[in-house]
């Protein structure tokens, strides 16, 4: 089994996904990560779109590595809608199987702890910390 093999066997949602960067900070990991896609579809009503505007970083808490609660640093795109009837001028991309909108926590996470306390919304885990020295806010591309 190659490193690229036992990675996707151990971490399969995070496969669709450019990996930057991996370190321990204190008692988490923390993982700096982009998406690859050119296009995404409108999360309010739909259509496909490919007008990319911006990036950003979001914090997504998730599944622990090793017993070590785990942060992606998750570079997602904004994109401009462009269906005119529609009430979200733009949006930010999801990654399926990972995110979704507003979600602070991954979706094998989320599924988790609903799980272990079948409470709808999950509890806190895991202090997302302060901006470090690789988390922007904004950025064009
Ligand atoms: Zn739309």
């Amino acid at each position: 089994m190659t490193i690229s093999e036992l990675l996707a066997v151990l971490f399969p949602h995070l496969t669709c996904l450019q990996i930057d960067g991996v370190c321990r900070s204190g008692r988490s990991v923390r993982i700096w990560a982009r998406t690859v896609s050119t296009q995404a579809a409108c999360s309010r009503c739909g259509p496909v779109s490919q007008r990319g505007r911006s990036s950003y970083e979001r914090r997504v808490c998730d599944s622990a590595v090793g017993g070590q609660e785990t942060v992606l640093h998750l570079r997602v795109r904004r994109f401009r809608c462009g269906n005119d009837d529609c009430a979200a001028t733009t949006f930010a991309e999801q990654v399926p199987g990972l995110t979704v909108r507003y979600g602070r926590y991954s979706v094998p996470l989320r599924t988790l702890l609903q799980a272990i306390d079948g409470r709808s919304r999950p509890l806190a885990c895991v202090d997302l910390g302060p901006a470090g020295p690789r988390a922007h806010s904004v950025g064009d591309r």
